[in-house]
């Protein structure tokens, strides 16, 4: 500041106009009314900051000074960072990955019956914990738990707000200072800070290993189980698989051991699927209904991944247990919210037509879309594709596998079509690829690919009408304002 001669000073601040004024003029009127008048004159004001701060610069580098403020440009500054400020970070995106239940774009994507439900229960008062028929206080699990017995054959059920705490609060209520024995080769991490072992001990129970990484036995269970043991626990190893010389002593013989000794057995599913998946050409999953029926006394397993529903963990299991666990202080933290009952009870509705599930649960829908008519969408997508990266870039249509995603067998398997971008003079893609990853992404609803084997690749699996019909769109506008 002190580097502006007095007199320059004032000569500078006399060009810029009063904030009364501006927020009384009529190019301000829409924004006030628009965003209100706190917001406005806060952005106005920051405006109005960033202009004296370039006219005090331009000053002190004896540049020519800046032109008074024009209202109209004042205007469209003001509305601009309103805008941005504004704009939710919470953006809609194409997910043309290859991995249908991507945890980091959201996992499941959820049917119209859901979307209708959550408006509802958004806008409208609703019996969450009130029973109708008493008129007394209710239990908000007596919405979801019929159905979900239903679903799976389990005596009792209860919803937390996802599967590690599902996980959690299970470990919590059946075995706080007792030991739960596992298997070496079921000591997973599913991404992020989900650790079996760190899980066990923030519950206060005591992990006793058994077994080794690739195999484990069932004396070796047999052999752990002492008077402070509390579970058997089981783990679905979700995103790896061992393979070669390997044993893992399955439920159907680690149960009976258990309810011999007195012992519950948990099983920590992951996936966890309500259907046999095979019947739709997919990969085998052990089912929560078989899982149950093979003497699991406790199951646990996500609501957004295989099942299609919204984030939620599911336990499932023996009355008596069940009861122990809704009784436990956690449960109260964990609990879900009116919004994922909502989303969910339709979710579950649409597994009573299992010959309709391919059609109207979107996750089995994207999983089952046959390679041909993804292939169509490709050859659709692929010219415009092509126009809007131009000369630089060939885009073809090629055959590609999707993945399952969310831990749900973690290979391709799943036969599929996209479009592949490489350098059009046949040069390794390197930093021009990641640009154009880049740019993608910062469309104005970024379309999100992958890099593999020096090219960009988009899967199609993911882009059903609608959204093709967007991003055609897109892209068009894209190369029109070339
Ligand atoms: C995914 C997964 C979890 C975590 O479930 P969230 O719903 O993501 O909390 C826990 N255990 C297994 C085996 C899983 O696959």
């Amino acid at each position: 500041m002190s580097d502006v001669s007095g007199s320059e000073l004032r000569a500078l601040m006399a060009r810029v106009p009063s904030v009364e004024k501006v927020m009384a003029s009529a190019e301000f009127a829409p924004l006030v009314s628009g965003y209100g008048r706190t917001q406005v004159l806060n952005a106005l004001r920051d405006a109005l900051d960033a202009w004296r701060l370039r006219a005090q610069s331009a000053d002190a580098e004896g540049n020519p000074p800046l032109g008074a403020l024009d209202s109209a440009q004042l205007q469209a500054t003001v509305e601009a960072a309103l805008r941005g400020r504004n704009e939710s970070r919470l953006r809609s995106v194409f997910n043309l990955t290859g991995t249908v239940l991507h945890t980091n774009l959201g996992r499941a994507l959820l049917p119209d019956e859901s979307v209708r439900a959550v408006m509802t229960a958004l806008t409208q008062p609703a019996n969450l914990e009130f029973d109708l028929a008493t008129g007394k206080r209710g239990d908000r699990d007596d919405l979801i738990d019929e159905l979900i017995c239903e679903l799976t054959g389990a005596e009792a059920a209860t919803v937390v707000n996802n599967n590690a705490a599902a996980v959690l609060l299970t470990l919590s209520a059946l075995a706080a200072k007792k030991e739960v024995v596992v298997s070496r080769g079921e000591l997973v991490e599913i991404g992020g800070a989900f650790r079996i072992p760190d899980i066990m001990s923030r519950a206060g129970a005591k992990l006793r290993e058994v077994g080794t990484t690739n195999r484990t036995h069932l004396k070796d269970y047999d052999e752990a189980i002492n008077a402070r043991t509390a579970l058997l626990m089981k783990v679905h190893a979700s995103n790896y698989a061992i393979s070669g010389f390997t044993k893992e002593a399955g439920l159907a013989e680690i149960a009976p051991l258990a309810h011999a000794r007195g012992l519950a057995v948990a099983v920590d599913l992951g996936s966890g699927t309500l259907v046999d998946l095979s019947e739709w050409g997919l990969p085998r999953e052990p089912t929560v209904r078989e899982t149950v029926e093979a003497g699991a006394d406790i199951v646990t397993f996500s609501g957004d991944k295989l099942l299609g529903g919204p984030q939620a963990g599911l336990i499932v299991g023996r009355r008596d247990l069940i009861a122990k666990i809704k009784k436990h202080p956690l449960k109260r933290a964990l609990r879900v919210g009116k919004l994922t009952l909502a989303a969910l009870e339709p979710v579950l509705q649409l597994y009573r037509a299992p010959e309709k599930l391919a059609e109207r649960l979107t996750t089995l829908r994207l999983l089952t879309r046959s390679a041909d008519e993804i292939h169509s969408a490709a050859q659709r997508v692929q010219l415009v594709l092509q126009q809007a990266l131009g000369a630089r870039y060939t885009v073809a249509a090629e055959p590609m596998f999707s993945q399952i995603g969310s831990g749900a067998l973690p290979v391709d398997v799943l036969p599929s079509h996209g479009l592949v971008v490489r350098m059009a003079d046949g040069k390794r893609g390197g930093r021009h690829l990641l640009a154009l990853e880049k740019q993608l992404r910062e469309m104005a609803r970024p379309v999100i690919g992958r890099i593999a084997d020096d090219a960009l690749r988009l899967d199609l699996r993911c882009l059903e009408a609608a959204d093709e019909a967007q991003l055609i769109a897109q892209l068009t506008a894209q190369y029109q304002g070339k």
